[in-house]
């Protein structure tokens, strides 16, 4: 029986429910007068200086998603800007993931980094490694890390992912720092979650892959990861464990999408009424080529109208959580996506264990083909010229600004007063000290232009003297 209160998967994810809602968004698809009605209901609303938005249920969510008419098409990505503008500005936050092991005891069927792969090299980063691949993405301009590691617990314990995280935040060179490490391991314990959030982490993020259990347990046949109930209540444990933002996200092209969105939002109304705090993110992968994977293997892939119609209605439905698109996406279509909702997204990836350290990009060994190769100097530029402002930022969780206590300053839309300095601020630092002399160029008139925005006088005077004191060589301010 479905109960989204319930801590079993098989209850908060209640096959039954997530059918019945798929019957009565197909009966209503053509239900111009309720659709309109559902569109009316997520408009962001303003009170005073403040905005909210009501975001929508998985029903009404998975109404929008089968609807085909055009019209209702155009207002649902109109309605999608809107929110996105709203709630995000034109802020765009970056980060690089870093493979520390492809060691993995897991039978995926989608990844190349599944056990029975003999040929891949295996490789695990030791310290030193590590620091060499961090003062690389140093070099670069990143802040923010998401590090990803295969399950296995004698090659990647909990102690060795630990000690990279340590020796992540230990580095500063030059001016580089990383500020925040996100962290995307397999599936643990309360005791575990709780040592990843004494290290500091920033969000936890894990891939459900499928939501179907049946194929869940057909696309992972072996290996703890085979375990569907362990997989999908790992969010629960790691909030028990006291990490208050975690990422959710599903494996595009592995089950029929419809079926993914609607148990993926269902995922999302359970951790807001067991935790009182929805997704801090949501990722959205499509499969990948990669070593022995051939994606047209998978019968379910989706193409990129259908892609971008779904980041619309995820941003419609969950107006308050940050939506992530990789570089497993091509520039075109991560163009289209930054629009309709985008929030945050990866830069000069390398998807290989060691890859930052690599003239040349491994194309054997990475966990799957990097479609955007371009470098992060390109990426900020490219960001620039769209009229979105790249984000280093880190400030909230550093500031205490996490779960719900992110939650209701962004659902007041008060974050904004934050986000829109330290976007510059985190800007200016990578300007001074990465940029082409081209970009920063672009990159010093977008701040000039963004700075003369600033309505509130006492946030525009610290603005400025940090930005001018960031030119003397400080750095690390925000507000
Ligand atoms: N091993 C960890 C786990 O079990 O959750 C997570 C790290 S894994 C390196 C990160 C994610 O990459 C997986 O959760 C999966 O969704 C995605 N992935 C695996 N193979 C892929 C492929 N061929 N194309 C695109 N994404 C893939």
């Amino acid at each position: 029986m479905y109960n989204k209160n319930s801590l079993k998967a098989e209850e908060f994810i209640d096959n039954d429910e997530v059918l019945r809602t798929l019957e009565f968004a197909e009966k209503n698809k053509n239900n111009i007068d309720l659709i309109n009605e559902i569109l009316e209901k997520a408009r962001p609303i303003k009170y005073g200086k403040e905005t909210h938005c009501k975001g929508l249920t998985h029903e009404e969510a998975s109404i929008l998603l089968a609807c085909e008419d055009e019209n209702i098409l155009k207002k649902i990505y109109a309605l999608a800007e809107e929110i996105k503008e709203a709630f995000y500005g034109e802020r765009i936050v970056i980060f690089a993931p870093l493979y520390l092991s492809n060691y993995c005891v897991n039978g995926c069927i989608y990844c190349p980094y599944h056990k029975q792969n003999t040929h891949i090299p295996r490789k695990k980063l030791s310290q030193e490694e590590v620091k060499a691949e961090v003062i690389a993405l140093q070099d670069m301009g990143h802040k923010r890390l998401a590090i990803e590691a295969g399950e296995d617990p004698v090659n990647n314990p909990i102690e060795y992912i630990l000690d990279c995280i340590n020796t992540i935040y230990s580095i500063k060179h030059k001016n580089g720092a990383i500020r925040r490490v996100n962290v995307n391991i397999a599936a643990t314990t309360v005791e575990n979650y709780r040592k990843l959030k004494d290290a500091g982490i920033g969000t936890y993020i894990l891939f459900q892959e499928t939501y179907h259990k049946e194929s869940y347990e057909k696309l992972h046949p072996t290996g703890p990861k085979h375990n569907y109930a362990y997989h999908t209540e790992a969010m629960d444990r790691a909030m028990d464990g006291g990490i208050d933002d975690v990422g959710l996200g599903v494996l595009f092209g592995l089950e029929r999408y419809k079926y993914e969105f609607a148990a993926l939002l269902m995922h999302a109304e359970h951790l807001e009424a067991v935790h009182g705090v929805g997704p801090h993110t949501i990722s959205v992968p499509r499969i990948k080529k990669a070593d022995d994977i051939d994606p047209s293997a998978f019968d379910n892939g989706i193409d990129d109208e259908t892609f971008a119609k779904i980041v619309a209605i995820t941003r419609i439905a969950v107006p308050y959580t940050g939506i992530i698109v990789s570089t497993r996406e091509s520039q075109t279509v991560r163009e289209k996506l930054l629009k309709l909702g985008v929030s945050q997204v990866s830069g000069a990836s390398r998807t290989s264990v060691g890859g930052y350290t690599q003239e040349e990009r491994p194309v054997d060994t990475e966990q799957f083909d990097v479609s955007d190769q371009r470098t992060l100097d390109e990426v900020v530029r490219w960001l620039l010229e769209l009229g979105h402002i790249p984000s280093f930022c880190t400030a909230c969780y550093r500031e205490g600004r996490t779960g719900d206590r992110f939650m209701s300053l962004c659902k007041t839309g008060q974050i904004q007063n934050c986000c829109q300095p330290n976007a510059l601020i985190t800007l200016k630092e990578f300007l001074t000290d990465y940029a082409s002399a081209e970009t920063k160029k672009i990159g010093e008139e977008f701040i000039k232009k963004e700075l003369e925005k600033v309505k509130n006088e006492s946030v525009k005077k610290v603005l400025t003297a940090n930005l001018g004191e960031i030119e003397q060589g400080k750095r690390d301010f925000r507000f």
